[in-house]
Order: structure tokens, then sequence, then C-alpha cells
């Protein structure tokens, strides 16, 4: 927007909306996209090969006046914030796909919450209606709950039945886009001014050098320009769009590949164009060392819920914001009410920006970075890749398997009480590899220690997929070889044995838990 206020209003043009779509796996995100596009390609556009650049723009009639509208079209709720994470807002639209047959799941949540965080509204497809159990009315009363209220029931959200796999009910969907971005949207750009944009995928081909496909936001990008986009750069060489048709110049909301970058920018980078050339590099560079110093910054900064506290009390902030993944929706709904049941004063919020049952996801811990959330896992855990990501974003996730301990962690934090002196590290992980039955020790698990070290006076926990499957269980037996030791290093095998407790799985985790004084900050 502050790009608007950069022009009087007749330089501005009506832009294509831009749309991505989003929606529970398997719901029929990627049919729907593939269903659009084929009802859509005009016959004198096909000349090329139908090339996927993460990008389609179709040209529709509505209303009698020809419109044309951008989607994107890596479905899923990933892309999109992995972009906001980086700054880029690119949706204006987002399409819920959600299926008549099965309802709303956890990942319709999870999208739907995505795109609220957004401010982006959101037009619902009802899919697979042709299926004999669909029951789209159902959908649309689930979705109430979440504040997505049908117009047929006096809301603002436009719900729109449709099969992708039978190819009804697309056009409506595009009509419900075009009605929704009318409604409250100003979908204007200047095009007569350097390109600025966002790219949204990008890849190293093995002819071409890199190529990124970049969403051009405003002015018009053309063949030749020096731009930089993230940290990559140089002269626009050759364009083309999603159809494999070469494009000379593209305006706001067209998407191209292009090539000619130095190097492969990442999703959610922006980029512009630049006069000279050698500003264009000199700008990449600076970035680039800006990256690496922000970077440092980061892994000594943390976000932690001491963190926010103190800036409740200095009142630089208004709201403590949570993201709470649970084992069961009972637990996560417990968890959420008694939270909000939590008594402060008027000058704070706090706020459950996302909720869901299942392990803490990198999707997760990117939008606690976007929007500066504390994450709560109950009996939770988080993949590997969130652990990575939460490690270098500096995100705190908290894990509680006693509802009544997360609540007072909160509330002692939102009465800027900053207590817990005691906090549990996690001291080792294992992977199991193999489960062995003794008649001594029950099953026993052959390991792999992964991180960290396994010690025989810890507290154990399995986990299986990022669920707590056993807690607060000793270890009976560790051994390496026919010896038996007292702690195990990582990179090395061993065997441990959990006691009475046996359901345990190739595959399963193994943590230990030690109890450590948490430093004071
Ligand atoms: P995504 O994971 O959300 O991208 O889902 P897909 O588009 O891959 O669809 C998942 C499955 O549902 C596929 O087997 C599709 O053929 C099927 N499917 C998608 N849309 C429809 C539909 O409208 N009707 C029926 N019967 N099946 C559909």
């Amino acid at each position: 927007d502050q790009e608007l206020e950069d022009e009087t209003d007749d330089e501005l043009v009506a832009r294509p909306p831009v749309v991505t779509v989003m929606g529970h796996v398997d719901h029929g995100k990627t049919a729907l996209l593939d269903a659009i596009r084929n009802a859509k390609v005009a016959a004198g556009e096909a000349g090329g090969i139908t090339q996927h650049i993460g990008a389609y723009q179709v040209i529709t009639e509505h209303e009698g006046i020809e419109r044309a509208i951008t989607f994107i079209d890596t479905p899923g709720h990933e892309a999109f914030t992995a972009m906001r994470a980086r700054g880029a807002q690119v949706t204006d639209i987002a399409i819920l796909v959600v299926a008549a047959d099965d309802g709303i799941m956890p990942q319709t949540i999870e999208a739907l919450n995505h795109a609220q965080a957004a401010n982006v509204p959101i037009v619902v497809a009802v899919n697979k209606i042709d299926k004999p159990g669909a029951n789209p009315q159902k959908v649309r009363q689930q979705l109430t709950e979440f504040g997505l209220v049908a117009e047929e029931y006096g809301g603002d959200v436009m719900f729109v039945d449709v099969s992708a796999k039978q190819g009804t009910g697309i056009q409506e969907v595009l009509n419900a886009v075009l009605l929704t971005a009318d409604a409250g949207l100003d979908m204007r750009a200047n095009p007569d001014k350097d390109a600025r944009g966002v790219a949204i995928e990008a890849r190293l081909d093995k002819g071409r050098g890199a190529v990124a496909t970049v969403l051009i936001q405003s002015g018009t990008l053309n063949v030749g320009d020096s731009i930089v986009a993230g940290t990559a750069y140089g002269r626009v060489r050759a364009m083309a769009d999603e159809n494999g048709v070469p494009v000379l110049a593209a305006t706001p909301s067209r998407a191209v590949q292009v090539q000619g970058l130095s190097s492969v920018p990442r999703a959610g980078d922006t980029f512009l164009v630049i006069q000279e050339d050698r500003t264009a590099r000199q700008i990449a560079e600076k970035r680039e060392a800006a990256e690496r110093n922000a970077l440092l910054a980061k892994a000594r900064k943390r976000i932690s819920l001491e963190d926010f506290t103190r800036a409740l009390e200095e009142g630089k902030v208004e709201s403590l914001n949570l993201i709470i993944k649970g084992d069961v929706s009972g637990a996560v709904e417990a968890l959420e009410e008694s939270l909000l049941k939590i008594e402060v004063d008027d000058s704070v919020q706090l706020r459950i920006i996302h909720r869901g049952v299942g392990a803490v996801t990198e999707s997760d811990v990117n939008l606690a970075t976007v929007d500066n959330a504390i994450i709560i896992g109950f009996n939770v855990r988080p993949d590997t890749k969130a652990r990575e990501r939460a490690a270098r974003e500096g995100v705190d996730v908290r894990f509680y398997s006693v509802i009544y301990n997360a609540l007072e962690d909160i509330e002692n934090s939102l009465k800027g009480m900053l207590k817990p002196e005691f906090e549990e590290v996690q001291s080792g992980v294992a992977e199991i590899r193999e489960v062995f039955s003794s008649s001594k020790f029950g099953n026993v698990a052959g390991v792999i220690v992964r991180s960290g070290v396994i010690t025989r006076n810890a507290k154990a926990r399995v986990i299986r997929n990022g669920v707590v499957v056993g807690d607060n269980l000793g270890i009976e037996s560790l051994r390496r070889f026919k010896d038996d030791v007292t702690e195990v290093r990582t990179d090395f095998e061993c065997g441990i044995g959990l006691g009475k407790f046996n359901d345990i799985q190739i595959g399963d985790e193994i943590e230990t838990i030690e109890m450590k004084e948490k430093p004071r900050v």
C-alpha cells in the first residue's frame, strides 16, 4: 500500500487479482488448479507447451467484460507462509478447497488461519460434490465456527460447490473470485514505471542456468532490464509465460519466468529493476552481506516467552501470540479454552493465532516468525525441519505434557512474572532401528543416537511421528554390545530398555530429558 501512496490516482490501472489455492491434502487443490487451467486455455494462446512455472493466468468473461485472474499454482499454505516469512505478500485472495465428503480437516483450519493472519479474503470451493457421500451444507456449517459464514447464511464469504474432476462449478469459482476482489480490494497498479515484484519459484536449469518465476506487482518488466532479486542480479535475457510463449514486456499481476540471473533467488524474495548493471550487482552483494549479519544477530537474539513478558511490561507489545499443537484435538481444545479464561488486565491480549493436531511443523514455525508467536507443543514434538528452523529463527517452542503447567507459565508471563526456574532440557535423541525381545528386560530398542547424549539416569520419552506415546519413563538398561554403560554419545549405537514400557517400534524416537536450572537473562 506504500506503493499506492506514491502514485496519483490517474496513474493507477486495474490489475488482475492474484489467487492462491489452499486446503487439506487430497481435497483437490491440484485438481482444481488443473481444471481451471484446462477450462480456460484460449485457443490462440496455446502456441507453446504448457509449462509449470509456478503461476498461470486465465481470462474469463465476467459481467460482459473480459477479466484476467492470476493463479499461483504451487498449492498449499507452506509456500504462502514461506513467502510471507520473507515479508512478501503476493496473494490477494485465497481459495480454500474443502472436500465435501470429508469436511474440514486439520490442514483446512491451518490454511484458513494462515489466510486470516495475512488478512487475505477467502473464497471457499466445496469440492468433490460428485461423490455419493458429499455434504456441502455440512462444510458451510463447520466453517461458520471459524468465522467463515456463507452469504446464504447472512455472512460475507462466497462458497461455491465444485467438482474439479467433472469440471463443474469452475466458472462460478472464477466469478466468486472477481466478485470478492471487486467487493473490497483496491486492485490497481501503475504499469508505467520500472517493475517491482516477488520471485515465486526458482531453480537451476541445466541448460539455461538460474531461472526464476517473478510476479510483477507494479511497473512493467522488459527483456533487457537489469534486476535484483534477493541476492541474485542480472539482465533479463529472456522471458516466457506458462505456455512457453516468449514475452517481451510483463505488466502487473503477470508471472513470467526470467533467465539471466547470477544465482537462484528464493521464493518470496522481492525483485526490482535497477538502471545500472553495476548498481544491481552492488545491491545484491550488500544484501548478501546484510543477510549473513542478520542471521548471526538472530542466532543471538531468541524470542522467548520471557522476552514477551518483558516487552508486555514495557508496553512494547500488546498481545502474546500463541500457536498450539497437541496430540489429540480434545487436549488442544481444552488448552485453548483454559488459556482464554486466564484473566489479565485489559491492556494485554492473548491471541491464539493457530491451533492444530499433530507434530510441530516447519509451517507452524514460519507462522510463528511472521506473527511473533510462541509455540506450545502438548505431547507433540517438532519434526526435524521444524526443529532446525525454530533454532535458526530463535522461535520459542515450549513442550508440556500437563495442561496445568502450560497454563501456569502463560499466566505468569501475562502477569509479568518471569518465573519458571527449572526447565526441561532435552539431553539426547535416539532413533529406534530395531526392536529385540529380551526375557530379562522386555522389549529392548536398538538405537542410534542422533543428537546429544543418552544418559542412564535421565528420564525418557517415546515419540512416534512427532507425538509422545510414552512419557516419564525410566531407563532400566543402557548397553553397548554386552556392556552396561552410563552414557552414549551422538552417532553411536546402543540398546535401551525402558522397563515395563514395551510399546516401541522401529522409527520411533527416544528422547531423554533432564531438569536444569534456567539461566536468568
Ligand atoms: P491435493 O492434495 O489437494 O492437491 O489433491 P488432488 O488434487 O491431488 O486430489 C486428490 C484426489 O482427489 C485425487 O485422486 C483426485 O483425482 C481426487 N479428486 C479431486 N477433485 C475431485 C472431485 O471433484 N471429485 C472426485 N470424485 N475426486 C476428486
